[in-house]
């Protein structure tokens, strides 16, 4: 289907976009609290970085494999290609529980594994940014480590860091305003006024509660929310900044005032215009996708949609926006913080919007033409991930041809 573009793949071409650039694998001593010694082990993967620096998050997790990093890497080639930001992919990790660690315990484990992976990263060449179990503080310590070993302070290493040395406004809140931006042209495209829109959203975290208050915002209904312990539902609409200020005393959704009990299964067989898995991998089964009822599927999470699944909703008529163009709001803030980093010239928050609008919408319409193109060409009519995916690829192919291969 590559070879539709205009310009065949070749064989060897397909196994180097297959296979990472480099990986490494560091195992390094912390000295524990009570004065112990223990070892971890971390993984820093570049996918490829043909299109410029490699980026990608760290994931502290006890689950973390190299397999895992390996396949994270790949998909951040195709993210930044589809959203088409000069970055290739990346992803690293360390095999720990940092619930388990001290706050001076996961500082120093930190600033080891940063100076183990060091010999990678560079503002030019490889910038992490915060994953599952990070945060800005952690992505702090890494910057003060690599600014500490250079001798210089040095912003633009890491992305995700605390506004007050160099994090971005807008940082936060940008995945889950992202994906509202996709869906609000999604809304367009199926004639829907974004005041009768009616939203269902699974996982109510970073990616979940900021859709929801974008789309409260833009004077949508969400009607349902639901988080771990279960969800909530008032088919006239969720007070969104109300129901944030009830997870902050009460860290569920469950028991807001004003919203009838529902279950995650429940959730999403709603009869909704728009449904935004924002939660886990995997929610979206065979079992579960013939009682999906939505219009939209949007996919705030990464990989909430099974292959199966997704067969039986392209049948069923469901408009998919792909993870990799849904949430790409994420990486996109994190490239606005990189160049404010690098020009020492900070953006306003409209400014950081506006620039997010332009670059998803951008992209929107690309995996639409690519989806009306790769259909001549046998595609499914409707399958927008396999587009979105053809896209990306397709544009790393290109620029390794165009540089040509080394020596
Ligand atoms: P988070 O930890 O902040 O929130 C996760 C939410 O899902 C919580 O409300 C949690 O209670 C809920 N949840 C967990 N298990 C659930 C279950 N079984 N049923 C229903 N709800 C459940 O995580 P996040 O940062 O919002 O990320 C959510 C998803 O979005 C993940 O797949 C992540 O990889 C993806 N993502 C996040 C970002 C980002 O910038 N945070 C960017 C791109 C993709």
């Amino acid at each position: 289907m590559l070879e539709a573009s205009g310009h065949p793949l070749k064989k060897g071409l397909i196994e180097f976009l297959r296979r990472p650039k480099r990986e490494l694998i560091v195992n390094f001593p912390v000295q524990m609290d009570d004065g112990s010694i223990r070892m971890f082990t971390g993984y820093r993967v570049h996918h490829n970085a043909v299109r410029g620096p490699t980026k990608g998050g760290i994931r502290y997790h006890p689950d973390v494999t190299l397999e895992e990093v390996r396949a994270l890497a790949m998909w951040m080639t195709w993210k930044c290609a589809l959203v088409n930001i000069p970055y290739g992919g990346a992803k690293g990790g360390v095999a720990v529980d940092p619930a388990k660690l001290s706050p001076r315990e996961l500082e120093r484990l930190t600033r080891r594994y940063a100076t183990e992976i060091s010999l990678l990263m560079h503002p030019g060449g490889d910038v992490p940014a915060p994953d599952v179990g990070t945060n800005p503080q952690i992505m702090a310590w890494i910057m003060d480590t690599y600014s500490m070993h250079t001798g210089f302070t040095q912003p633009a290493v890491v992305t995700g860091k605390p506004l007050e040395i160099g994090g971005t406004l807008g940082r936060v809140e940008a995945t889950g305003r992202g994906v509202m931006m996709v869906v609000a042209e999604a809304l367009k495209l199926h004639k829907i006024p974004m005041e009768q829109a009616t939203i269902a959203i699974q996982g109510f975290g970073n990616v979940g509660s900021y859709a929801a208050l974008t789309a409260y915002q833009m004077g949508a209904r969400v009607v349902a929310v639901s988080d771990v312990h279960g969800g909530i539902y008032n088919p006239e609409g969720l007070d969104i900044p109300r129901l944030m200020e009830h997870v902050r005393q009460h860290r569920t959704v469950r028991g807001f005032p004003e919203a009838e009990p529902i279950t995650n299964m429940e959730l999403l067989a709603l009869k909704v215009d728009v449904l935004i898995p924002a939660a886990l991998e995997n929610q979206i089964t065979a079992e579960n996708a013939p009682n999906v009822q939505a219009r939209i599927l949007a996919e705030g999470a990464n990989g909430p949609t099974t292959p199966e699944a997704d067969e039986i909703l392209i049948e069923k008529g469901v408009f998919i926006v792909p993870d990799i163009l849904c949430n790409a709001g994420g990486v996109v803030a994190s490239y606005f913080e990189w160049v404010q980093d690098l020009q020492s010239f900070f953006w306003t928050e409209e400014e950081i919007n506006s620039r997010m609008e332009r670059i998803l919408r951008r992209a929107f319409y690309e995996v639409l033409a690519k989806e009306e193109e790769l259909r001549r060409y046998g595609l499914k009519p409707g399958d927008y991930r396999t587009a979105a995916q053809a896209l990306a690829i397709w544009r790393v192919a290109q620029a390794t041809l165009i540089r040509g291969i080394y020596p």
